[in-house]
């Protein structure tokens, strides 16, 4: 159940990492979740093959391949770059003097309110 609990508090990690950077958590946190567990049954699978005892040894295990796996999740999130919420000015081109749009520098008059460009 404690185990649970971590997991729940790393969905929340990831939220806080992303969502200032202007990402939706949801599919970071199902991945953390999915990673978390998906190796964790691996590893249980791995050691189930292996005929050994489920001793203190598997418990810890899976709660290291578990915890690995969900926090390389975090440490991507925490790695992602904040999306811009806007473009970063395009080379080559220049701001409209009219209506302040991004105008490629081979067009004479703006395409979006047709002002003359200062460079034509
Ligand atoms: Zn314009």
């Amino acid at each position: 159940m404690l185990e649970l609990l971590v997991v729940i508090f790393l969905c929340r990690k990831i939220g806080e990492e992303v969502r200032p950077k202007g990402y939706k958590p949801l599919g970071l946190q199902i991945l953390a979740v999915v990673a978390w567990y998906g190796t964790q049954f691996g590893f249980g699978f791995f050691w189930g093959m292996q005929g050994w005892d489920d001793g203190w040894g598997f418990y810890v295990g899976c709660i290291a391949v578990g915890a690995a796996a969900g926090g390389s999740v975090y440490v991507f999130a925490k790695s992602l770059p904040a999306k811009n919420e806007f473009d970063e000015p395009v080379a080559g081109s220049t701001e409209c003097p009219a209506c302040g749009e991004r105008v490629v520098n081979e067009e004479v008059v703006c395409p979006v309110c047709g002002a003359r460009m200062p460079y034509a």
